[in-house]
This record gives C-alpha cells, sequence and structure tokens, in this order.
C-alpha cells in the first residue's frame, strides 16, 4: 500500500509509480479517499528493489507491505503446520528444556558428564555444551575441539540428543559428521548472513535442527525471523527462535531481557521459540524467574546453562549456571505454568 505525502498523487505521479510496478509485474489500484487516497499494489509485492525504488521517490510517505517478506517461516506460509521434535518433544505440545554446560572444560571432562547426568535427572529433554566459543576477550579461553568428543560421550551416556554452537564453516561438518542433533547460531553470529546459508546448506537433507540466537544489536521483529527465512530457504525449515537478551540497557543485567517478545514472533511465524534466560540476565539468581516469564510470554521452551559444580566450570558457568537441583526446582514450575497457560487443571 502506497501513501503519498499529499492528499493524492498528481498524473505524473500516478503514471511514475505505475511504470515502476509494472516492471515488477504488479499494478496499482487507487483508493479514493474524502480527504486522502492511498495506491493499493496489487500483485506480489515482495521484491525489494520495486520496494526500495518507490521509497525513494521523494513524493512517498511510506509502504505499508500487505504481504510478508517469509515465504517459509511466515504463519500463514505452508509450513505453518510444521512441527519439529527434540529429545521425544514436538515442540509446542510439551515444555521443551535444554540445558548444559557453557563451556566444556576439557581437562575436567568429568564435569561434564557428571553435570549431563544431573540435567537429565532434572528433567531436561536435549543437552547443550558449548565446543567453541565467541569470546568478547581474545585472550580467553576460545574452546577446543577435543570438547566434541566429551560432548558426545556425555550424549552417549545420558542418551539425550545435543546442541552446540558452530561459528565457521569447518566447525558445521565437524558437528554433525560427530552426530550433533542442532547447530547453534549465537547472538554475535545471528546476522552472519553467509554462516546462514553455510549452516542451510550443510542440513538442507538432514533433519538437524538449527537454535538461532537473536542477535545481540538486532531491533526488528522481521530482522530475527528473515535470519530464520536464510536457513530454511535451503529446504530444512527445523530452525528455533532463541531470545537471549539484547544489548544491556539496565545496570545489572548482562542484556536487555526479551523474553517479552514471545508473543510478537508468535504473531508472525510459525517458528517454535526457546527462550535462554541465562544469557539475558547473565546471573544465577536471576534466571529462573526470567525462565518463568518467558513461558508466561508463551515461549515452547527454555535453555538454561546448568554445571554441577559452578565455581568449577569455565565460560559463564561461575556467573549464570544453575545447579541440577535449581534447574529442576525451574523445570518444574515452569512446566505448571506451561499447564496453566495451556487452560489445564492442575492438581
Ligand atoms: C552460549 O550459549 O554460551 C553463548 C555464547 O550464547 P550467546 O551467543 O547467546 O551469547
Ligand atoms: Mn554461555
Amino acid at each position: 500500500m502506497i501513501l503519498p505525502k499529499s492528499t493524492r498523487l498528481t498524473t505524473e505521479q500516478l503514471n511514475e509509480v505505475t511504470a515502476i510496478v509494472t516492471e515488477f509485474g504488479c499494478k496499482i489500484q487507487p483508493i479514493v479517499g474524502a480527504v486522502r487516497s492511498i495506491y493499493a499494489i496489487v500483485g506480489d509485492e515482495r521484491d525489494e528493489l520495486m520496494i526500495n525504488r518507490l521509497e525513494g521517490l521523494a513524493y512517498i510517505d511510506r509502504i505499508d507491505r500487505i504481504q510478508s517478506p517469509f515465504k517459509l517461516m511466515d504463519k500463514r506460509s505452508d509450513l505453518a503446520s510444521h512441527r519439529i521434535k527434540l529429545g521425544g518433544v514436538t515442540l509446542g505440545e510439551e515444555l521443551f528444556v535444554i540445558a548444559g554446560v557453557c563451556t566444556i572444560d576439557p581437562k575436567n571432562p568429568n564435569f561434564f558428564y557428571e553435570s549431563a547426568a544431573a540435567i537429565k535427572e532434572a528433567g531436561a529433554h536435549m543437552l547443550r555444551g558449548g565446543v567453541w566459543k565467541p569470546r568478547t576477550n581474545p585472550y580467553s579461553f576460545q574452546g577446543d575441539v577435543k570438547s566434541l568428543d566429551i560432548l558426545m560421550e556425555g550424549s552417549r551416556r545420558t542418551g539425550l540428543p545435543v546442541d552446540t554452537e558452530v561459528m565457521e564453516e569447518a566447525h558445521i561438518k565437524l558437528a554433525l559428521d560427530a552426530g550433533v542433533t542442532a547447530l547453534q547460531v549465537g547472538a554475535r553470529n545471528a546476522l552472519n548472513y553467509s554462516l546462514l546459508r553455510a549452516i542451510g546448506r550443510a542440513i538442507a537433507e538432514r533433519d538437524t535442527a538449527v537454535l538461532l540466537k537473536r542477535g545481540i544489536h538486532m531491533g526488528p521483529i522481521n530482522e530475527f525471523i528473515s535470519a530464520a527465512e536464510y536457513i530454511a530457504a535451503f529446504g530444512n525449515p527445523n530452525v528455533i527462535l532463541c531470545p537471549r537478551g539484547t544489548a544491556p540497557t539496565l545496570d545489572g543485567y548482562r542484556n536487555h531481557p526479551d523474553e517479552s517478545i514471545t508473543p510478537l514472533l508468535k504473531e508472525k511465524t510459525w517458528a517454535p521459540v526457546v527462550v535462554d534466560p541465562s544469557h539475558s540476565v547473565g546471573k544465577a539468581s536471576y534466571v529462573p524467574a526470567c525462565a518463568l516469564a518467558a513461558v508466561a510470554y508463551g515461549a515452547d521452551g527454555l535453555c538454561i546453562e546448568s554445571h554441577v559444580s559452578p565455581s568449577h566450570g569455565i565460560g559463564d558457568d561461575p556467573k549464570q549456571a544453575l545447579t541440577p537441583d535449581v534447574l529442576a526446582d525451574t523445570i518444574a514450575q515452569a512446566k505448571q505454568l506451561w499447564a496453566i497457560r495451556r487452560g489445564v487443571k492442575v492438581a
């Protein structure tokens, strides 16, 4: 829909606008109002270049798009009934929980194995463990490929599928060859379109899932869903959206908590939303409340950092990992809240 700056387009302006949309196979239907006229674009209005050319005209105020820019991830697309199944849970039908350490310590694998067993006991459906780590400080531990074996051993011991972050193309192949079930795209890479494309290509013929974190500086909801569309465009639409907080605006929280965007995402996309409260608030004592808030907002699941002995952890664990007993309580409460939201009677 084209909204001109003045009350209506002049004949010359209407001719110019019509010439542009005709190039893209569309037509203009004027809607004449008593005070103001607006102009509907009839046809496929998704071509970015057509919109840019119209928006570039000095006499155009704005273009409101009726059609969604997402062919696959849109709630009204043919994939709307697609369901992602992981760790025995069909997302959307039951609360789904990923939990595990921030960073696997390759020198002390038992911490991971013990954490994995306790996390399974606490009720998680998928195990997470960082092998390669995106660190703000270049001198901090950057991860170690040896941890991939530890991750997979943790998976074998518990029977839980695993999720790990990949930061470059080589990681994707290593992780898939090892048997990782979900590839994580971190908040620093959510707008790295070449990585998103590489992931899309690599998983096109598999049923691997992707946990796509929200970028630290992401604003518009559409930017987040478009990143998912990049991956899905290659043929595998198993993309889970993971709000994890954006650039901090509050003293005290690591990031600006963003679980409240869940209903906005759900209005536009069928993709499941799994919120990461750990990186959002960044402190273990705040994580359970943030997790419950996410479920109250309608999240399909949670991704929580947990460690049997957080102070012995490396990476984020000493400050934000929940001990498995707190994780178990949080999962139990989150399940109750899930049931309340679904209108199910809780005993
Ligand atoms: C992580 O999951 O440990 C991590 C680094 O997350 P994010 O990309 O959200 O910062
Ligand atoms: Mn972390």
